[in-house]
């Protein structure tokens, strides 16, 4: 039997050898592989589209079962109610915005060109330019491999928080107690978008903050901002080979907001005055600038950087290994804390590796 490198199977293209390595393709697939690795007493790993795992070079010694199922089903549809639709976990997440945009099904078009299948998007509430899909996922239905059996979700339950949800939590290293099987989103009909609540979208559309616009513009103006960033998965760009965004915006609290610099971004971060700030800014501002890392005399020897259109991402830019990865992280981590006082947590799941 070949053995499957995990880095063919990751955005990053980093990671070792799976233990073992299936695919299902429908729901009933999903839940007996899962059984399967559960009753034989091996540890899993999830895997969708790869594109928030960073593995360790040593791979995963376990079973690792790539999520395949397709498709999507559309319950019911009218203008009042809009349209509520269930889509299967393995289905890419992109192609179902791409037809909720077409089909004018409001709400997910600000979330266009985020890589990865629809089953992992409730898991870290996947979120982008103002928009995330706590507003409009309205059930989520799992296989729970504690209890073995079916458990659905309602919106309230998953308790969604930024880059978090139930499913994240009970998540310990990258084995999920809550397998999902399919996300039911809730539509509103038209052809307007919701609320554009990015300044820069709004700006790049010409409206107002909090004014709405057309779908297909939101989607368009999202894709060209996103890939001028190298945050559209191509396999021909090297920022692209990435995680996204390495670490989440650190939320804080007014007293350690205050203590910045007046010009450094600052956004609501919740309820008891937080305020959530961008990572991207302090580490620019720490002096770690895109490309960050290049040098071939630097910890990585080159081989991984900060990506040179974004100081969030840290992407392999050819040979490099998860090690070289997270020299990367670490020394921005730790410059950061150096310069400002504040820790920079990861935002992809760390398999078998610690920052
Ligand atoms: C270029 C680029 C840009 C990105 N931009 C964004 C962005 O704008 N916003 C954002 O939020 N994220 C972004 N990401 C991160 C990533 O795309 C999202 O988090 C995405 O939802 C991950 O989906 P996936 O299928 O690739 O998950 P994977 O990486 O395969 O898995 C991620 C985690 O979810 C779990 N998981 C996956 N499927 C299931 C399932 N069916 N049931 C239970 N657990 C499951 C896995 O076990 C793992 O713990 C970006 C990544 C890249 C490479």
């Amino acid at each position: 039997m070949t053995q499957i490198q995990l880095s063919t199977l990751t955005t990053a293209a980093v990671g070792g050898p799976a233990g073992s390595y299936s695919e299902a393709r429908s729901e009933a697939e999903i839940i007996d592989a899962v059984r399967a690795a559960d009753d034989a007493g091996r540890p899993l790993l999830i895997i969708g589209g790869g594109s928030n795992l960073l593995v360790s070079d040593d791979g995963f010694p376990g079973a690792v079962l790539k999520i395949a199922s397709q498709g999507f089903t559309v319950n019911a549809e009218d203008s009042c109610g809009g349209v509520s639709v269930v889509v299967q976990a393995g289905h890419n997440w992109d192609a179902f915005v791409e037809h909720a945009v077409k089909h004018a099904w409001s709400g997910v078009e600000a979330l266009s060109g985020i890589p990865g299948a629809t089953g992992a998007t409730p898991v870290q509430n996947v979120g982008a330019y103002g928009a995330d899909v706590s507003q409009t996922i309205a059930a989520v239905r799992t296989w729970d491999r504690e209890r073995s059996a079916v458990k659905t979700f309602t919106n309230s339950e998953l308790k969604f928080g930024y880059r978090d949800s139930v499913l994240k939590r009970t998540t310990v290293n990258g084995s999920p107690r809550y397998v999902v099987l399919t996300v039911e989103f809730q539509l509103p009909l038209g052809r307007m978008s919701a609320p554009v609540r990015y300044a820069e979208l709004a700006r790049a559309l010409g409206v107002e903050q909090g004014q709405r616009a057309y779908a297909n513009d939101v989607r368009r103006e999202v894709l060209r901002l996103r890939a001028s960033k190298g945050m559209v998965w191509d396999a021909g760009d090297r920022d692209t080979y990435s995680t996204g965004s390495f670490f989440t915006n650190p939320i804080v609290t007014g007293e350690v907001a205050a203590r910045l610099p007046e010009e450094a971004p600052r956004y609501p971060g919740g309820g008891d005055g937080l305020t959530k700030l961008s990572a991207a800014w302090l580490i620019d501002q720490a002096g770690f600038g895109k490309g960050f890392g290049l040098d071939p005399d630097s910890v990585s020897g080159g081989r991984a950087s900060l990506s040179t259109k974004h100081t969030l991402a840290i992407t392999n830019r050819g040979g490099a290994t998860t090690a070289d990865m997270l020299a990367v992280a670490r020394e921005v981590r730790d410059g950061v804390v150096e310069r400002f006082g504040i820790e920079l947590h990861p935002e992809p799941l760390l398999i078998g590796v610690e920052l």
